[in-house]
């Protein structure tokens, strides 16, 4: 197999241009190509807007080929390191236990399921069919329910999101969580865009697909059940309470895996109090901002504004300003909307979300600044961070009348 980076296409070509041109770069005729896969697709809009793509091509002599070639993007395709998940073992006699169904918790609970140990599955939360109900009522009336919203219930934060796949990293195990969403019933264009996201409405079909594949492993799923204590004696852990619909109760453990989140405030303080390290770690805060599509279009795809063949456009912007401090946008939803995903009453805090088509009129983005622990005094206390976050969010409930609008 041969692979070649780097072909650049105006938005109006297809896969027979794309095609033609694997077949001139490799100087043969394009009716001798075996087959061609696409392997990844991204814009380059700086200069003229063109598509980028990366393709594997299947060719007879391929060592005379690529001699012939001469061109610097065409190469022997290597092989990508896969991730192995491990082998199966017997199943224990006190199963795992994971807290929390969010991208974390499922994908821990998928590999431990798979490797045959049967791990009990905890999430405060609720499925995310009668979640997406809660979550909807909130949204038109105001009503926060503190066990389903937003932030909790089966698919975790990222349940109302623009599912933006990408994370600036490089680790074998993409490949098996996009491949693992893709046989879930995620958008097949996730294995190839450079930037991939999967829209919450596929999230919700993946969500079910992927609870539905966790149970036939054999994995135990408790909704609204939530971890309130942890049993730590002589150093070494040997059981957790649990409050769940059927009241509260203790559980033998010896291997939790917490996936709690970011929002599990009271979890976090529990935690606090039963000895687990933890420290005060930077974060960033900030506001959301929202644009008219169509003008982040016109300012970066020009005449191409608006053309089917380009996705609808993003940006990314950062700055690093006199004194130390960096601002950037983060979590840019293009096509999106911004959304209330409060977990905690009388508190607002906002978020950015959008379907699959990504083709709401506007598009919006965090706009942060990096606060340390010295700014909230996370050296005294390592969850100074958490109420210096509440001060802000009560602010913003105040000022935005009181019914969880943001003020604007
Ligand atoms: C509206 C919104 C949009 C976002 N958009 C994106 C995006 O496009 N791309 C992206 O990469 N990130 C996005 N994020 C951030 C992303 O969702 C989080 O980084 C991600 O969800 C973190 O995964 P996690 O599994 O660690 O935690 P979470 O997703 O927060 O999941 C934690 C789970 O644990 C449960 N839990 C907490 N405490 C307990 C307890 N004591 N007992 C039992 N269960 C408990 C919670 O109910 C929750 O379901 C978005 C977040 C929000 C809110």
């Amino acid at each position: 197999m041969l692979r070649i980076d780097s072909i650049k296409l105006p938005p109006e070509a297809g896969m027979a241009e794309l095609a033609a041109e694997a077949a001139r770069l490799l100087r043969m005729r394009e009716k001798d190509i075996l087959s061609l896969r696409l392997l990844r697709r991204s814009v380059d809009a700086r200069e003229e807007v063109r598509l980028v793509y990366t393709v594997e091509v299947a060719v007879k002599e391929e060592s005379a080929i690529l001699r012939r070639a001469r061109s610097r993007k065409i190469s022997r395709a290597a092989q990508a390191p896969a991730y192995t998940p491990p082998s199966p073992l017997p199943a224990p006699a006190v199963p795992p236990v994971v807290v929390g169904a969010g991208p974390a918790g499922l994908f821990a609970a998928l590999v431990l399921a798979q490797a045959g140990l049967r791990p009990i599955l905890l999430e405060r939360g609720r499925p995310v069919e009668r979640r997406k109900a809660d979550v909807e009522r909130f949204w038109a009336t105001g009503e926060l329910d503190l066990t389903s919203n937003v932030q909790f219930g089966e698919g975790g934060a990222g349940a109302f999101s623009d599912g933006k796949l990408n994370t600036g990293t490089r680790d074998p195990r993409h490949r098996f969580i996009l491949e693992t969403l893709l046989s879930c019933g995620a958008p097949e264009d996730i294995l190839i865009d450079a930037k991939p996201h999967v829209g919450t409405d596929y999230l919700h079909t993946v969500l079910v697909n992927l609870r539905r594949r966790l149970l036939e492993l054999g994995t135990d799923i408790r909704f609204e059940s939530r971890l309130a204590d942890l049993d730590i004696r002589d150093g070494a852990l040997r059981g957790i309470t649990a409050e769940g619909p059927e009241g509260v109760y203790t559980l033998p453990c010896s291997h939790l895996l917490l996936c709690p989140g970011h929002s599990a405030r009271d979890t976090f303080a529990m935690l606090h109090k039963r000895g687990v390290p933890m420290e005060a770690k930077p974060f960033a805060v900030g506001v959301r901002i929202e644009h008219r599509q169509a003008d982040c279009d016109a300012a970066q795809y020009r005449q191409y504004a608006g053309h089917p063949g380009l996705p609808v456009s993003t940006y990314k912007l950062s700055c690093h300003l006199p004194g130390g401090r960096a601002a950037y946008s983060f979590c840019v939803c293009p096509g999106g909307e911004v959304v209330a995903a409060a977990s905690e009453a009388e508190r607002v805090v906002t978020n950015g979300m959008s379907e699959f088509a990504r083709d709401k009129e506007n598009i919006n983005g965090g706009l942060l600044v990096n606060v340390t622990p010295e700014d909230y005094g996370g050296a005294e206390d390592p969850l100074a961070g958490i109420a210096f976050q509440r001060k802000l969010e009560s602010a913003a409930y105040a000022l935005g009348g009181g019914d969880y609008r943001a003020p604007a």
